[in-house]
């Protein structure tokens, strides 16, 4: 491998790993702002904070993963347990943009992977603890799949336009029609501004493909958990639509081979 490359991996798993230590304070603190807990919080203000002691962290142990492993997992004052989730998703960050670096063909298009990636991992993440979707996350990443198939990176500008309006609209009288049935909602909003996410990356043929990804995932994830005996719970589907949005997009070409559907 020339050197230029590896320069150019090594680069991208840095800003990869700092784009996560962000994302770890999006993931803690989005929940808490969009359920109004408390009005003082925002992204940036206050510094990051041990959640047991509150004492500020030094700059040195918010270096991504190294500064875990300096402290080896424990906060440097209370000496409490820090939750692994902090390190795996600042690694997580890392080797999508390594991902994204070396897969991609363009600066751009690898730039839309690796952003894309970060967006639906932290609102995978947001989605399976809290059971939210926040606008905050959502929407960027609507209009960005827009913006970049106006140089139809990914699908031609006006499926990905039809993609966005039947994404929404596909899940939410899917919502309506199983509520007139059961009286319960069976999704919320966010997963239907989800949907839209999908179609605006990927154009509308390949909408059902996705959903039968996701629908797939979260049965084997609710069958799954039957079988080690956990606590059933109304499993979000967000999570599961990141994941088969995210694989469709890598892995199109072949699953075009594979079944050969138009809308791949
Ligand atoms: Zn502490």
């Amino acid at each position: 491998m020339p050197h230029s490359e590896i320069f150019w991996l090594c680069t991208a798993f840095l800003v990869g790993t700092a784009v996560g230590s962000l994302l770890n304070v999006v993931v803690f603190r989005l929940p808490v702002m969009v359920r109004g807990e408390n009005p003082e919080l925002t992204l940036w203000s206050p510094r990051s904070r041990c959640p047991h002691c509150h004492r500020t962290i030094r700059l040195l142990h918010l270096i991504p993963i190294f500064g875990y492993l300096t402290l080896r997992g424990r906060c440097a004052f209370c000496n409490v347990p820090i939750s692994l989730q902090y390190p795996l998703l600042e690694l997580t960050a890392g080797l999508l943009a390594v991902g994204a670096a070396a897969s991609a063909d363009s600066l751009p298009q690898a730039g839309a992977y690796a952003i894309l990636g970060w967006g639906l991992l932290a609102l995978a993440l947001i989605d399976w603890q809290t059971q939210l979707l926040p606008d905050l996350l959502v929407y960027p990443l609507l209009w960005l799949g827009l913006l970049v198939n106006t140089y139809e990176l990914f699908a031609p500008l006006h499926e990905a336009v039809i993609g966005a309006v039947a994404g929404y609209l596909s899940l939410w009288l899917l919502n309506h029609l199983f509520y007139s049935f059961r009286k319960e909602a069976g999704m919320g909003y966010g997963d239907f501004k989800m949907f839209a996410v999908c179609g605006a990356w990927l154009g509308w043929m390949i909408l059902p493909w996705v959903a039968l990804g996701a629908s797939i995932l979260t049965l084997l994830l609710w069958l799954s958990r039957r079988a080690w005996g956990r606590a059933q719970r109304t499993l979000p589907f967000g999570p599961a639509l990141a994941l088969s949005l995210f694989g469709f997009l890598i892995w199109r070409d072949s699953a075009r081979s594979l079944v050969g559907w138009p809308g791949l």
